[in-house]
């Protein structure tokens, strides 16, 4: 028996990678992982296999670039291509992307059934090229693995079938145990960049609402300097974003006080994250990875699909609208903790995830 795995961007290597090693560990269903080549530099891609111990890729398609639909609909026939050559039991996707979109109709057409971990996840705003794809992936999924209790609430009200929801918990949450669990305070990224634990923010910027419109970076670019004046700014540079910082934005001087770095592999980025005095960020990921390691978080945006960190105050929303309110955010989260809750299920994600799919093709 086996199934292939389709991924292509940097969230999705982090999330696979336990998911990746539970299917081993159970050894009944083979892997075969298919990367669509989406994210291609060695630092958003190479270093996740290497540091998260995953074998490498079966087959790689290596696209990237070009509009949203000439990606995924490059990616949607080379995939349908592999699929009939493999004829796997089944299909695994993870969140939102274009792979996961394409991934999981190459496999739909083929009567493929396909697992769809991070299922029911929902912004309600239909701008963002992630909510397209979730959303259609969740309807054309035969198994929805939910990381949270308002994703399962969602996916109930929009009419699933009760008997296709799995609420497992969020892999990430297995990463950070199992994986974060090996970095401290000592060498790393904290050593070469000269950082004092506990006393700097650390921002990602990726998000296409923020990236893509002028106002809103200039206004993150603009709210960051102010706070270099207090404390030292690190922000690894998503390619997208720093694609665009070098475009030039008008009217921002990004090499003011902040540190500019390179995207980070990840065991560096958790060291970073552990020891901040404060993250702002627009990631998913970063918001629930701030919380895991208990400190505070401002998301630059108009909403988040994590919505049980803002309710427990571990999170709250900053739009990159204001300067002067974002800065304000930024440091009036420094020294806050939330509510102790537990929203991410118990770190066993990748093996209930495992066991589901093991129980249903009789593997
Ligand atoms: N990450 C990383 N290096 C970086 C920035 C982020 O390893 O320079 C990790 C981060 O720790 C988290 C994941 O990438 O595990 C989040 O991915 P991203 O922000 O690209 O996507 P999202 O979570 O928003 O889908």
């Amino acid at each position: 028996m086996k199934l292939v795995t389709v991924l292509g961007a940097r969230p999705q290597f982090i999330k696979a990678s336990v998911v990746s090693s539970a299917l081993r560990e159970a050894g009944a269903l083979r892997e075969i992982v298919l990367h669509t080549g989406q994210h291609f530099d060695a630092n958003m891609s190479q270093v996740f296999f290497d540091e998260l111990g995953m074998s490498p890729p079966a087959h790689h398609l290596g696209i990237h670039g070009g509009g949203h639909g000439e990606m995924t609909g490059r990616m949607l026939a080379e995939i349908e291509r592999v699929l009939q050559a493999e004829r796997p039991q089944a299909v695994l996707v993870y969140g939102d992307t274009n792979s996961t979109l394409a991934g999981a109709l190459a496999a739909v057409k083929l009567h493929i059934p396909v697992a769809h971990v991070e299922a029911g996840l929902r912004s309600f705003n239909w701008a963002m090229p992630e909510e397209i794809n979730r959303i259609l992936t969740d309807r054309i999924s035969h198994w929805l693995f939910t990381p949270t209790d308002a994703a399962q609430r969602h996916l109930v009200r929009e009419g699933t079938a009760e008997s296709q929801i799995f609420p497992v918990g969020d892999v990430m949450y297995d990463v950070a145990l199992h994986h974060g669990a090996r970095v401290g305070a000592g060498g790393g990224v904290l050593a070469r960049l000269g950082l004092a634990p506990g006393r700097y923010l650390l921002v990602t910027v990726h998000r296409a609402e923020n990236t893509d419109d002028a106002q809103r970076l200039r206004v993150i670019v603009d709210a960051l300097a102010v706070i270099a004046r207090e404390m030292p700014v690190v922000w690894p540079l998503h390619p997208r974003t720093r694609q665009v910082l070098a475009a030039g934005v008008q009217g921002a001087d990004p090499s003011q006080g902040l540190h500019l770095i390179d995207p980070l592999g990840y065991l560096d980025m958790v060291q970073l994250e552990k020891h901040a005095a404060v993250i702002a960020t627009d990631s998913g990921g970063v918001q629930k990875e701030a919380f895991f390691h208990k400190v505070p978080c401002v998301t630059l945006r108009d909403e988040t699909e994590w919505v049980e960190l803002v309710d427990a105050r571990w999170n709250r929303l900053a739009p990159p609208r204001s300067v002067q309110e974002v800065a304000t955010a930024i440091l009036a989260a420094v020294g806050s903790a939330g509510e102790p809750v537990e929203p991410y299920g118990r770190g066993d994600a990748a093996q209930r995830i495992v066991q589901r799919l093991r129980t249903d093709l009789g593997a």
